[in-house]
C-alpha cells in the first residue's frame, strides 16, 4: 500500500469494512498454519477445525439469540438471502407459492425473488412511504392464503432506513407465514436477535462487520421445512453440503464475539459523528435533502442529495480528494443505474441522480469527518458554481 492510502478517508463501511486485526489473528492458524484438517474429519486435525466452527457458531448463535443447530454458515449474506428465499419456498409447496418481498430489498433478495417468478411461484413487491419504510398494513392486505414468506430486510443497505419489524412479524406469524430478514447492515449496529426482530430467518455476513469476506450465516428457526441451495456432504446440518471455510469462518467468530460488548457505546459514537457530519453540511449546503427516515435509520449511515448535481461527478471529486464514498446502489458495472430504493421511494428526479452515500466506521475519526465537510462543501459549490445553482454559505467549521 502507497503511504498516500493512509490518508484517505473511508466512508463506505455499508459497502465493506476492514478486517479486525483480532479476526485475522484467529484465521491465521487455519490459512497458514498447521490447523488445515477438514472439520468433518473425526481424527485430530479434523477436531481442531471442528473446534474452530463450533466456538464459532457459538458466538453466533449466542449474538442472534438462537440454538446452536439453527445457525448454517455459508459464503456470505448473498448465499444466505438465496437460500432463504429459494429454500422455504422450494421446500413449502404445499403450503403456498406467494412470497411478499418490499421494493427496496438487497438484489439478493429481489433478483432471488425474480427468479422465483421464473420458477412459477407468485411475489409481490411492497411499496415504501417516502422515507423508505414499509407499513406493517401494507403487509397485513398483501397476506393471502397462499404467503409462505415474507422477506422484508431489517435496514436498508442504501438509505439506511430500519423497518418496524417487530409489528410486521405479528401480523405475518398470525396468518401463520414465515418472516426472513436481511440483517447484514444492522448486525453489530443494533440488537439482532429472532426475539427482538421476531423473524423466522436471519441473514448476517461477516466482511460487513469487520471480519473477512467469504463468510456469513443464515439462521432458520428449527421446524422450518428447508430445501439447501446445495447438495453434497450434507455439512451445516444438511443446510449448506460444502467443507467450510474455517479460516473465514473462525474470523467471522471472532469479529462478533469483540463486536457484541462495544456495539451500543460504538453506535452512539456513530450516531453523534453521523449527525454532527449531517448539521454541518446542511449549514453549508442549504440545498442538501436528507434520504430515509431522520431518526429510525442506521447509526453510521448518511444518504444525503445536492439537486441540480450528479451523484458521479460528486463520487469521482471525492475520490480524488481522498474520500472514499458511495451512490449506495450496487453498481457493479461502475456506471451509476438511477436507484431502485430511491426510486422507490418516490423521490424526485434531481434527488435522484444528486444522492450519495457517506457510512462511517470503527476507524471513522471526528477530524475526518470535519475533513470531509469541508472537502465535500468545496466540491458542491465548485460543480454548483459551474452551473450557476446557488452557493452554500461557506460558515466556519472551527
Ligand atoms: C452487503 C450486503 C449483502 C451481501 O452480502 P455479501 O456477504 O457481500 O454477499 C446483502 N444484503 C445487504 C443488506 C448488504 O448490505
Amino acid at each position: 500500500m502507497k503511504a498516500a492510502d493512509a490518508e484517505r478517508i473511508y466512508l463506505d463501511h455499508a459497502a465493506t469494512t476492514p478486517l479486525r486485526l483480532e479476526a485475522r489473528a484467529a484465521m491465521e492458524p487455519f490459512l497458514f498454519g498447521t490447523a488445515f484438517g477438514n472439520p468433518s474429519s473425526l481424527h485430530y486435525d479434523g477436531q481442531l477445525a471442528k473446534r474452530a466452527l463450533d466456538s464459532a457458531r457459538d458466538i453466533l448463535a449466542g449474538a442472534l439469540g438462537c440454538q446452536f443447530s439453527e445457525v448454517a454458515f455459508t459464503s456470505g449474506g448473498t448465499e444466505s438471502d438465496n437460500a432463504a428465499l429459494l429454500g422455504v419456498m422450494l421446500a413449502n409447496r404445499s403450503r403456498g407459492d406467494h412470497l411478499i418481498v418490499s421494493q427496496i430489498e438487497h438484489e439478493a433478495v429481489g433478483d432471488t425473488a425474480r427468479f422465483l417468478q421464473t420458477l412459477g411461484f407468485s411475489v409481490t413487491f411492497l411499496p415504501v412511504d417516502p422515507f423508505g419504510r414499509v407499513s406493517p398494513e401494507s403487509v397485513a392486505e398483501a397476506l393471502t392464503s397462499q404467503t409462505v414468506l415474507v422477506s422484508i430486510m431489517h435496514a436498508s443497505n442504501e438509505v439506511g432506513t430500519v423497518q418496524p419489524l417487530r409489528q410486521i412479524a405479528e401480523i405475518v406469524h398470525a396468518h401463520g407465514a414465515y418472516l426472513h430478514t436481511d440483517a447484514v447492515q444492522t448486525f453489530g449496529q443494533l440488537p439482532v436477535t429472532l426475539e427482538a426482530l421476531g423473524a423466522d430467518l436471519i441473514t448476517v455476513s461477516a466482511h460487513k462487520v469487520y471480519g473477512p469476506k467469504g463468510a456469513g450465516a443464515l439462521v432458520v428457526r428449527s421446524g422450518i421445512s428447508f430445501e439447501p441451495l446445495l447438495h453434497g456432504g450434507g455439512q451445516e446440518r444438511g443446510r449448506r453440503s460444502g467443507t467450510e471455510n474455517v479460516a473465514a469462518i473462525a474470523g467471522f467468530g471472532e469479529a462478533v464475539r469483540l463486536q457484541l460488548p462495544e456495539r451500543d457505546t460504538e453506535a452512539a459514537r456513530l450516531t453523534s459523528q453521523r449527525d454532527f457530519l449531517l448539521a454541518a453540511l446542511r449549514d453549508r449546503i442549504p440545498t442538501l435533502v436528507l434520504n430515509g427516515h431522520p431518526a429510525e435509520r442506521l447509526p453510521n449511515n448518511l444518504n444525503v442529495s445536492f439537486p441540480g448535481l450528479d451523484a458521479e461527478s460528486l463520487l469521482l471529486s471525492l475520490d480524488r480528494a481522498g474520500i472514499s464514498a458511495s451512490s449506495g446502489s450496487a453498481c457493479a458495472s461502475g456506471s451509476i443505474e438511477p436507484s431502485h430504493v430511491l426510486t422507490a421511494m418516490g423521490l424526485p428526479e434531481d434527488c435522484i441522480h444528486s444522492a450519495i452515500r457517506l457510512t462511517l466506521g470503527r476507524g471513522t475519526t471526528r477530524e475526518e469527518v470535519v475533513r470531509t465537510v469541508e472537502i465535500l462543501t468545496g466540491i458542491v459549490e465548485r460543480l454548483s458554481g459551474r452551473l450557476g445553482l446557488p452557493q452554500g454559505r461557506g460558515l466556519p467549521l472551527r
